[in-house]
């Protein structure tokens, strides 16, 4: 923790804070862990000082939904669908991973994270073959400095059978692990869901996640399943606060309607549902209901894991929708929509809300934990800046995050990672890689990039 408080001076503050709104030229005070103030001209006399002269000085974005032990797999599956992800890459691959190389997968995956201005992650963890495995995704992830939900999957070989519960070690993984839960990285359940497991498990496994009291985040509404899983939990009476879900391609109006009268939350992938072939976007239904989803890029296997491409993307594939019918009559729509302000509303307060922070992270407000991000607006890609959130989300990339500050403390600062030592991480997750893929090739796999 700082011994002073710290003053970002002078940058274009992007608070989210609707009370604040967006201020051109001002500063954020932070005092330990949490936002003391934001304004013009405050007092930085006993400050550790930092000049946010060209930079947008916004709050830390969140990944809603993340498979971090697949980071080790970077682009290995781009050209790929999930059916071929499943059918032959992760089988071959992750059979062979040693809890070594799931520390590796798993730090590098929420240090690729911060590094891109992502403080806070959901980590969606199904390479929990063993308690070892386990511990090494959460020791991965601890070690990165980021904030984190370490989302407890029941092991990936395990997700055909749909008559297994949640295994139930995830009480003492909470016991002896996450004593207190009120850390950098907190419980919660990756549960399987009618997807992936029948109703009366199902319920039982929601049931579980309350006796201990963590949140639960689960893949709902895939095309080729069922169908109609909110509808299902509806119907079972275990809709709440506490529950988000992902993907939910094929969710409709009704199920959208009970979810939000039950409290839960939403984390949009559409890039990466269409990357891979799973499904269209559910964005445009949200947005018809006044849903603010989080977003999230899922798997680093396929698609880049910044949350400017994924705004990026979203936006790319909401208006293709919207404007097919003006196209398919030989004509040019007069009109867009889906703005700027809308996107950093998801990477941000729609973010905060779905990993259930909402009153704690994913705005510059007074009283808020100080996750805060600098990108820099000064290079040859954002230059002139004329409308800031414009410019963040039409022109920004990664390489622009200049500073990013987690819990209070700079974890990167102008541009470099000082929360741990980027080249150990990077060796960890080279040697990682070629483990897990010699095994796999003394398996008889070898993908065709190795061949
Ligand atoms: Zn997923």
């Amino acid at each position: 923790m700082n011994d002073r408080p710290i003053l970002i001076r002078g940058g274009a503050v992007l608070s989210m804070d609707p009370s604040i709104g967006t201020l051109s030229r001002g500063d954020v005070r932070i005092e330990g862990s949490v936002i003391a103030g934001v304004g013009s001209h405050l007092n930085g006399a006993d400050c550790e000082i930092i000049d946010a002269q060209g930079m947008i000085v916004m709050p830390g974005m969140i990944d809603g939904h993340k498979h971090t032990w697949q980071t080790i797999f970077r682009s290995t599956c781009g050209d790929d669908t999930l059916a071929g992800f499943f059918g032959e890459a992760v089988p071959a691959t992750a059979s062979v991973m040693t809890p070594d190389d799931v520390y590796a997968s798993n730090l590098l995956g929420a240090v690729d994270a911060l590094d891109a201005g992502i403080t806070t992650i959901v980590d969606w963890c199904h390479i929990t073959v063993s308690p070892m495995h386990t511990r090494a995704a959460v020791e991965g992830v601890k070690d990165s400095g980021a904030r984190v939900w370490f989302a407890h999957g029941a092991p990936q070989p395990t997700w055909s059978d749909k008559t297994l519960e949640h295994p139930r070690d995830l009480a003492a993984l909470q016991r002896e692990d996450f004593a207190g839960d009120d850390g950098l990285v907190r419980l919660a359940m990756a549960a399987r869901g009618p997807m992936f497991a029948n109703l009366d498990v199902t319920k039982r496994d929601f049931e579980f996640a309350r006796e201990l009291g963590i949140p639960i985040s689960v893949h709902v509404d895939m095309p080729g399943y069922d169908g109609e899983d909110v509808l299902r939990l509806h119907e079972m009476g275990v809709l709440g606060p506490d529950v988000t879900f992902l993907h939910g391609n094929t969710i409709t109006d009704r199920e959208i309607s009970l979810a939000i009268d039950a409290g839960c939350s939403f984390v949009d992938s559409g890039q990466l549902d269409v990357m891979m072939g799973i499904g269209s976007p559910m964005t445009e239904r949200l947005l018809r209901h006044g849903v603010k989803p989080g977003i999230s890029a899922d798997t680093p296997a396929t698609n880049p894991t910044d949350m400017f491409w994924v705004m990026r993307g979203l936006m790319l594939l909401e208006r293709a929708r919207a404007f097919k019918p003006t196209f398919d009559a030989n004509a040019q729509p007069e009109k867009s929509h889906m703005t700027a302000h809308q996107m950093v509303e998801f990477a941000t307060m729609g973010g905060a809300k779905a990993v259930w922070l909402g009153d704690r992270i994913g705005s510059l407000s007074p009283g808020k934990i100080a996750d805060v991000i600098l990108v820099r607006v000064s290079d040859i890609n954002t230059r002139p800046v004329n409308d800031i959130e414009s410019t963040l989300v039409y022109c920004a990339h990664r390489g622009n995050v200049d500073t990013v500050l987690v819990n209070g403390n700079i974890v990167k600062r102008s541009g470099r990672m000082e929360s741990v030592d980027v080249d150990r991480v990077l060796r960890l997750a080279d040697a990682a890689r070629d483990r897990v893929y010699e095994q796999a090739a003394k398996n008889g796999y070898v993908p065709e990039w190795r061949r």
